[in-house]
């Protein structure tokens, strides 16, 4: 008999902050590839002996920003202290990070998953979130390696979550949620091409019904959401198949081979580093003024939660609210084209992700890049509503405004596109179309209600699209008896 086991499962996130310079020095911060390598250095982040690190501002109210968008409480006082190691991307030997005092304290955060018809919502706490700075990058080669200090010194938020995932889907939200956090406040951009996201997870079995937790393993340095589900999954199956054969999970550091796609062991918990942590002397207390975090409270826009919560209560379907709020800037045109109250919210939704958001993705464009501002929609889907053109003529305007750039009102003009709502023009239509299509006229006689969709094809192709869709259907309905 083989026993049901639950997964439980805890993530360790490190996001680069977006700050302009790096945490202790005021060299550029995030600089990326086309900048040369080992420009973007100063004796501090190069880590020469003697220099004196000063934490800046910049990067401590994101990571502010970032605690507060995860509902954690601010610590208004924290301390860094030194984490040793040799390694060459750490010429001092020694990794400034937060330690038994973090600047972020616990939060928590609300993941969404399940099927898009079947949404479920779960609170997933956060341990704490600390400032710590990053090493450098190295590339190795055949026989020799590289080092590029430009990374040295960036500043990193770490995010730690609290066990509360049981499933590699649960995982996979958690992190979109994060993400869309960090960007919607500015924090970071998580772009994990780039590295700005890295991700280590934890994960062990119990038998369902146990409360107690059984011993994890640690996958690291995943750089991908689908990494962390196939490594997730790998590592389910493999320690269910140890536990069912009567053996013993080994707490130990594994990584994630993405061309065998297992996981693999790295160290043992008995080879576990002694980092020797201790108070950094260099860096005092973080000591915040009340005034200081008022004023970055005062900054901090509308939480993505909240504005979800405000759409689907407006009649929006948590499908729908998710997507209008994944990310800030797609919320912001959302209620710019509704605000007038002249769109309806589902019409307005539809073509934002159906339309826009499929042009978009399709020409690798942000929302914020498009070339229908968000007034410009506005105006073309108030002429819909109004009857003043119909849904086939909107997606011709709308493409060609994609284009051009011109008004909607322009364009409807110059193509003539005003729809036909007259009735003794429609119902003229309506007669020819039945007198054109027996078979269709039969099938709805027979009780096949949609067959009415040939004639009503019929009429808007006589009528060249013009014809209001919806009165001729009800004529036809009412021709036909
Ligand atoms: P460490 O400092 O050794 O990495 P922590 O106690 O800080 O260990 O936990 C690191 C991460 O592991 C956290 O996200 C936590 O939620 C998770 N975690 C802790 N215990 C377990 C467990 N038994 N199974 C799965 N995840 C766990
Ligand atoms: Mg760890
Ligand atoms: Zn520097």
């Amino acid at each position: 008999m083989t026993t049901q086991f639950e997964p439980v499962i805890g993530l360790e996130i490190h996001v680069q902050l977006a700050s302009k310079t790096k945490l202790f020095c005021a060299c550029p911060n995030g600089v990326g590839e086309d900048t040369k390598p080992n420009t973007a250095i100063c004796p501090v982040c190069a880590g020469h002996p003697g220099v004196m690190p000063v934490l800046t501002e910049g990067a401590l109210s994101l990571a502010v920003r970032a605690g507060l968008s995860m509902n954690c409480v601010t610590n208004r006082r924290s301390t860094f202290s030194r984490k040793h190691y040799f390694y060459p991307d750490l010429p001092k030997g020694y990794q400034i990070t937060q330690y038994d005092e973090p600047i972020n304290g616990a939060g928590y955060i609300e993941i969404t998953f399940g099927p898009k018809d079947n949404l479920q919502k779960k609170k997933i706490g956060i341990h704490h979130a600390h400032l710590e700075e990053d090493a450098a990058k190295s590339s190795h080669f055949a026989d020799y390696s590289l080092v590029d200090y430009n990374r040295a010194g960036s500043p990193l938020l770490e995010i730690v979550s609290m066990p509360d995932m049981r499933s590699p889907d649960e995982a996979y939200a958690y992190l979109t949620e994060i993400k869309r956090l960090m960007r919607w406040v500015g924090a970071s951009n998580c772009d994990m091409e780039k590295g700005e996201l890295r991700v280590d997870v934890n994960v062990s079995l119990r038998p369902v019904g146990q409360e107690k937790f059984g011993t994890r393993a640690e996958i690291k340095n995943l750089n991908s959401f689908k990494a962390v589900k196939d490594a997730l999954t790998y590592e389910i199956n493999r320690q269910t198949e140890i536990l069912n054969g009567g053996g013993q999970v080994k707490q130990e550091t594994r990584l994630w081979d993405k061309e065998e796609l297992v996981t693999k062991p790295m160290r043992s918990k008995e080879d576990a580093l002694d980092y020797r942590y201790f108070p950094e002397p260099d860096l005092p207390p973080v000591v915040l003024a009340e005034e200081w975090l008022e004023n970055v409270k005062k900054t901090m826009p509308e939480l993505p939660a909240s504005k979800e919560a405000r759409f689907e209560k407006a009649g929006l379907s948590a499908y729908d609210a998710g997507v209008l709020t994944s990310s800030r800037e797609i919320s912001d045109y959302f209620e710019e084209v509704t605000k007038s109250g002249k769109v309806s919210l589902k019409t307005a939704s539809n073509w934002i992700q159906t339309d826009l958001l499929g042009m978009l993705n399709a020409e690798k464009k942000e929302i914020q890049d498009s070339p229908i501002p968000a007034a410009r929609l506005a105006e073309l889907l108030e002429m819909a509503e109004s009857g003043k053109i119909n849904r086939k003529q909107a997606r011709e305007v709308f493409d060609e405004i994609w284009k051009t750039g011109e008004a909607p009102a322009a364009v409807v003009e110059k193509r003539g596109m005003v729809q036909v709502s007259d009735e003794g023009q429609l119902e003229e239509w309506a007669k020819a179309a039945i007198a054109a299509n027996p078979k269709a006229v039969a099938d709805y006689q027979k009780g096949n209600k949609a067959a009415i969709g040939a004639l009503v094809g019929g009429v808007m192709k006589m009528s060249k699209g013009k014809a209001n869709p919806r009165i001729i259907s009800q004529m036809l309905g009412k021709l036909l008896g």
